[in-house]
């Protein structure tokens, strides 16, 4: 688990990269920088999955999610899971920085949105933890962007579990139930924040309890996304 100690951010001392362990002064070296599985430039405005003209894709025009746009970095496969475990399990808030630092230079100079909102981890996890890692991505997206941070308009109030050992109907009812919206969200443009999106489930099951208590639009902007 070398990688889980390695580099400073913009540090004095040299550290190591995080992805290939050369000495450097950075999360990352220049040539992995060069190398992160950044998303194309176009992708679909409502789900942030690659599209050609940078148009809605099929499963967008087919059953929209719930949330009304996304926007992600970085595409989720090996070297962004080995980031985000890296990140995750060792508390890092550098690494933490240096990724959302990604997603915010992809975020509008005027985004639709009043507040951000950390998607929740249930208490028994973030005491596990001790912090939530989206907590930590939206707190670099609320300075670059001067917006909000609200910890208080939604809550994990069950446990899921390990969604990933779930098909995506046990996970569906698994979730259905596990988060609840404060009334204040009425009016309001979301953004939520979160690490990875996967099969967009959350996402969409949080954006949908949002909007059921009143929610104007809700964005979801993510690190990395499977495509
Ligand atoms: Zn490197
Ligand atoms: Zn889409």
């Amino acid at each position: 688990m070398d990688i889980l100690r390695s580099g400073t951010w913009s540090s004095a001392l040299p550290g190591a990269c995080t992805l290939c362990r050369r000495l450097c002064h950075d999360v990352f070296c220049a040539d992995c920088a060069a190398d992160l599985p950044h998303l194309p430039p176009q992708g679909c405005p409502r789900c942030a999955l690659p599209t050609l003209d940078g148009g809605l894709c099929g499963g967008c025009i087919a059953d929209p999610p719930a949330f009304d746009a996304a926007l992600a970095a970085l595409r989720y496969g090996m070297a962004a899971a080995r980031l985000i475990t890296a990140a995750k399990y060792a508390g890092r808030w550098p690494l933490w920085h240096a990724l959302a630092t990604l997603l915010a230079q992809r975020l509008p100079a005027a985004p639709d949105v009043d507040v951000i909102v950390p998607v929740p981890l249930h208490a028994g996890r973030l005491r596990e933890r001790g912090y939530n890692q989206a907590g930590e991505i939206a707190n670099v997206l609320a300075r670059r962007t001067r917006l909000p941070v609200r910890h208080d308009l939604i809550g994990r109030v069950r446990d899921t579990g390990h969604q990933s050992d779930l098909s995506l109907a046990e996970r569906r009812r698994n979730l259905r139930g596990a988060f609840a919206a404060d009334t204040a969200v009425a009016g309001l443009r979301i953004a939520i924040v979160d690490d990875v999106m996967t099969s967009g489930l959350t996402a969409d099951t949080v954006a949908r309890i949002l909007k059921r208590a009143g929610a104007r639009r809700v964005e979801a902007w993510v690190v990395a996304r499977t495509l």
